[in-house]
């Protein structure tokens, strides 16, 4: 391998073999195709697209019991999945991103794979609505260390729970008696994969569009109202007023 590699990488191999046995194969793939490329660019392509549809099998082993599977997800995919489902076990593994063994990795991609044909097998989508993309804002601002997070769409606002596996969802017009005197109104909450059907169905469609695409959503909110979807305040900066959110505050979601 070393030789291969060249002495100049054994290094930097090293650290990925440790970090992800997963992707350092990947990148060895990526060379051999490369290398076919330049010989015949057809079995190169024909390669390419196998390697893109088939999936890779992976094993994880469950309480000594050896479970193999396909996943038909990237590792970023497979990561990605993990920020928006409610185990400690998944939001552990999500915590750790960047440093998970080959071992952790499978089971992301399991845990992901599972809840992946969970969805498909769920007919009407909006039966089983999907909030990763929100939970994934909340949690790369939690990452930085931001606190107090909100973020402001059409008329509500929507906040996290302290253990980041519900969202509480808030009126931007009504208040009520709180401990601390006046509050904005609590309407209901958002879990990973359903909302509270106490919510009125108007106020259901600026979640499911928000949790479609949350960067966009914060945007509509900031040029509507004129204020920043992440922290509340005026947009006043002319340029923040074009781009519809706070520079400082876009950066925290990881936007
Ligand atoms: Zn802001």
């Amino acid at each position: 391998m070393g030789s291969y590699w060249g002495t100049s990488h054994t290094t930097a191999m090293t650290i990925t073999t440790t970090a992800s046995a997963a992707s350092a194969a990947d990148r060895v793939i990526d060379r051999a195709i490369a290398g076919l490329h330049a010989t015949n660019p057809a079995a190169a392509a024909r390669l390419e697209h196998d390697l893109a549809c088939e999936g890779r099998e992976m094993t994880v082993t469950r309480k000594g019991e050896v479970l193999t599977f396909v996943s038909n997800l990237s590792d970023a995919e497979a990561v990605a999945a993990l920020a928006g489902m409610r185990s400690s076990f998944a939001q552990s593994l999500y915590r750790s991103r960047g440093r998970l063994s080959a071992k952790q990795l499978a089971w992301a991609h399991y845990l992901a794979s599972e809840s992946q044909t969970r969805q498909s097998a769920s007919q009407d989508p909006a039966a089983a609505p999907q909030f990763e993309a929100l939970f994934a804002a909340f949690q790369a601002a939690r990452d930085k260390g931001a606190k107090r997070l909100t973020l402001r769409f059409a008329g509500v606002n929507v906040k996290p729970n302290r253990a980041g596996d519900a969202l509480w969802i808030t009126s931007q017009s009504e208040t009520e008696e709180g401990r601390y005197g006046l509050q904005p109104k609590y309407l209901g909450k958002v879990t990973p994969n359903g909302m509270d059907p106490r919510l009125g169905d108007d106020i259901k469609a600026v979640l499911m569009e928000a949790s479609q695409d949350p960067l966009t959503a914060a945007i509509r909110y900031g040029k509507e109202s004129g204020e920043c979807s992440c922290c509340g305040r005026e947009l006043t900066d002319p340029r923040s007023i074009e781009r519809g959110i706070g520079p400082v505050c876009a950066t925290k979601f990881g936007w």
